[in-house]
């Protein structure tokens, strides 16, 4: 697909391929939350999410309650699940059918009061616990108490996540994470006398703690193409090409210099090509200064200079390259943005869910 301005390009065949290779791990009745948080990972949640449910996915999650209420607002009609909600939000939780995760005590109240307001005395919600990744949750010792106050309206599911799930090298604390939330599930169970619905699992933990896949998955990164590991690469398919083109070219003689402070001098003649994306579309800082390689014409070439806000520079010199000509920074084939982003020591997750609002999105199948 030749491009005439910056476009990210959304591949919906290349989810449905994904989320079929993610169900494929996990046995046909574990239900599955698409995780659609941050603009979908910095592709368009509305589109996204609306061929999840076409799918068939059961649950969406999102970080953000507007995050939600957004996608309410757009018709999704399948549960969604807020991550983080915070203390103002339950009433446009509540108003826009949304479940809300609670976390901690505070929160709870929160939830409780604006129950009483619209004098509800049950409503799905559903409840985290911490079992090593220490950012948010209940932990062990508050199940007793806890208990007390959901006794009359039960979570629909309890759940947990994994900290290191990607990494085989931290089994151990993994197993150990996964031991503490069976053993908080049970206290929980007998203390409410009832048995209750889990999730624990993330893309990684998907992939390789399939054993404990309980009642329900969430899988974010994997649906937009990653398994954090290179031997997904042909089971899991990019949804996110980003391109853009040639603007300008300019021939420098040695001794110029190229952008703001000079970040590149020429120690012989060079050919720069100007392309219109900057930081403020998501590539950040960290990738100038020759850390971080564009595809010109097939061949890579340098990101040169410090990154602007709405433009980068890169060297092309060598290159058959002119003015008007496509650049991929990332696409579904040969280059990944796992590989664009490593060159910048960044990961998947960063580079994609920070591509910019004002990037055109192209949605293809
Ligand atoms: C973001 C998030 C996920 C998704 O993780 P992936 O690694 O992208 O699959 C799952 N669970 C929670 C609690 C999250 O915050």
């Amino acid at each position: 697909m030749p491009v005439k301005e910056t476009t990210v390009e959304i591949k919906l065949d290349n989810l449905k391929n994904n989320l079929d290779y993610l169900k494929s791990k996990i046995s046909r009745q574990t239900k599955f939350m698409a995780v659609v948080k941050a603009f979908s990972y910095g592709s368009d949640s509305i589109v996204v999410s609306e061929e999840l449910e076409r799918l068939g996915v059961d649950y969406l999650a999102v970080a953000y309650t507007k995050e939600g209420v957004d996608l309410r607002k757009f018709g999704i009609k399948i549960p969604i699940l807020v991550l983080h909600p915070q203390e103002n939000d339950f009433n446009e939780i509540i108003n826009h059918s949304l479940e809300p995760s609670i976390y901690s005590f505070r929160i709870l109240s929160f939830f409780v009061d604006a129950l009483k307001k619209e004098n509800k005395t049950t409503y799905p919600f559903q409840i985290k616990f911490n079992t090593g990744l220490n950012r948010l949750g209940f932990i062990k010792k508050d199940v007793q108490k806890l208990c007390k106050l959901i006794n009359l309206n039960h979570p629909k599911y309890i759940f947990s996540h994994l900290g290191a799930s990607e990494d085989l090298g931290e089994k151990n604390y993994s197993e150990k994470q996964i031991e503490e939330f069976i053993s908080i599930s049970e206290t929980l169970e007998k203390e409410l006398n009832t048995t209750l619905k889990k999730h624990l699992l993330n893309t990684s933990g998907i992939l390789n703690y399939s054993d404990y896949q309980f009642d329900m998955v969430r899988s974010g990164i994997g649906l937009y193409g990653f398994g954090n590991d290179i031997k997904y690469k042909n089971s899991l398919k990019p949804v996110l090409t980003l391109k853009t083109i040639v603007s300008q070219i300019h021939n420098l003689d040695t001794g110029s210099s190229v952008g703001y402070n000079r970040g590149f001098l020429a120690k012989k003649s060079t050919v720069i090509a100007t392309l219109p994306i900057g930081h403020a579309d998501g590539i950040g800082r960290q990738y100038g200064n020759g850390k971080g390689e564009v595809l010109v014409g097939g061949k890579l070439a340098k990101i040169v200079g410090n990154v602007c806000m709405d433009m980068i520079m890169v060297d092309v010199t060598g290159l058959n390259c002119k003015e008007g000509d496509d650049v991929i920074f990332f696409d579904d084939n040969s280059y990944s943005a796992e590989e664009f982003s490593k060159k910048a020591n960044t990961i998947s997750y960063e580079i994609i869910s920070s591509i910019s609002r004002r990037i055109k999105r192209k949605i293809t199948r």
